[in-house]
């Protein structure tokens, strides 16, 4: 059986025997004593006027420890309340980590695939950018998949009415990756679900975001 990968996590139980990326936000340096990779940024739900420079300073020193495998989470929300401005520095702050590093991107995107589609066709590295809890449509999928991104799905699958479920069902094996992300299931039981919506084995799948995994960092 190829192993399962949580390409996202807030929680270190969710995958006790496959590849875990967990990720650590600013104040969470606990985390770090776990033994997995990990992914380190600053959330747009976090950005605070009076702490992001010193969050942003951190990110910069984790992302530099080899387990740090990713940046992010990252991104760009207008389902909140802190200030575009704001966000748009912090995310085009972490871009830039994430190229100098040389390490992909983790994306949190709410309603701003536009605005992301565009600093994607403007950088000119073309490291991944991993869109994580992807769920919308089909043509912003193949748009990003054109743009050679990757989309990442977990407990969205279940609900049969989300854009997720539909999308996920035709979606090119070569662009996917699954997560428990922080909504209470395992990793196990999201490659069930997966495998289920597809109609493939859960080995099957398995092999094939293992060979994403590699493909997308280089690690085998
Ligand atoms: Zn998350």
């Amino acid at each position: 059986m190829a192993e399962l990968i949580d390409i996202h996590a807030h929680n270190y139980y969710t995958c006790p025997n496959g590849i875990l990326l967990l990720n650590v936000f600013p104040g969470e340096d606990e985390k770090l004593a776990h033994r997995c990779y990990f992914s380190a940024g600053l959330h747009p739900w976090h950005i605070r006027q009076d702490t992001f420079e010193s969050n942003l300073l951190w990110v910069e020193q984790i992302a530099a420890d080899e387990r740090v495998i990713a940046v992010g989470e990252t991104g760009l929300d207008k389902a909140i309340q802190v200030p575009w401005p704001l966000q748009v520095a912090v995310f085009e702050k972490q871009l830039v980590l994430a190229e100098n590093f040389r390490k992909p991107l983790i994306i949190h995107c709410v309603r701003s695939y536009s605005e992301i589609l565009a600093y994607r066709s403007k950088s000119d590295q073309k490291l991944p950018w991993i869109f994580h809890w992807f769920n919308a449509s089909p043509e912003i999928a193949n748009e990003l998949i054109r743009k050679n991104c990757y989309l990442s799905f977990g407990h969205t699958l279940f609900n049969e009415k989300s854009k997720a479920f539909h999308v996920f069902k035709t979606l090119p094996t070569g662009c996917i990756f699954l997560e428990t992300d922080d909504a209470g299931f395992t990793i196990q039981q999201i490659y069930e679900r997966a495998a289920q919506v597809r109609g493939i084995t859960t080995e099957t799948l398995a092999r094939q975001i293992k060979e994403n995994f590699t493909t997308c960092f280089g690690i085998y």
